[in-house]
């Protein structure tokens, strides 16, 4: 942000406020874009948090359905369906995770340093390891191993 902001002769506070700020008002725009900025982490915490909370109960779910199912005596019609409601509650366990997790903070651009929200159908798209995965950059276009950060510095 400062070299962008240097090159454009404004403040880091400008550009965050998208306006030039006049001196009277900065100490209260700078507050504000602190304030959003802490905002928001907050919020990216809260859906990280939903995110494990979310598959551990699917994880749960799916367990104890497939242990009744092979353990306990039922008509084989029960059994099918309890194995079918498994895989349902996989699936949208899953699903739901994923569209929690893609909220929960931004990827980093190993080339230009973006941070963006991809949308879900690239995040699901994506190959991935635990903290980086494959997307396309908003910014300079290039795609590559980009990195999770839940937090805005
Ligand atoms: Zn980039």
């Amino acid at each position: 942000m400062l070299p962008l902001c240097q090159a454009l002769h404004i403040t880091v506070n400008d550009l965050l406020s998208g306006e030039k700020v006049q001196p009277a008002d900065y100490q209260k725009k700078a507050e504000e874009n602190m304030m959003d900025l802490m905002k928001e982490n907050q919020e990216n915490k809260k859906y990280m948090v939903l995110t494990v909370i979310c598959g551990t109960i699917t994880v749960i779910a799916v367990v104890s359905l497939v242990t009744l199912a092979s353990y306990i005596q039922m008509p084989a019609a029960v059994r099918v369906a309890l194995v079918v409601l498994a895989v349902a509650t996989a699936v949208a366990g899953i699903g739901a995770a994923a569209v929690l997790d893609v909220r929960a903070g931004y990827y980093e651009c190993p080339d230009c340093g973006a941070l963006f929200v991809p949308s879900l159908r690239d995040y699901v798209k994506g190959y991935h390891t635990l903290t980086r995965r494959r997307l396309q950059c908003p910014v300079c276009g290039k795609t590559g191993m980009c990195r999770r950060r839940v937090v805005r510095k």
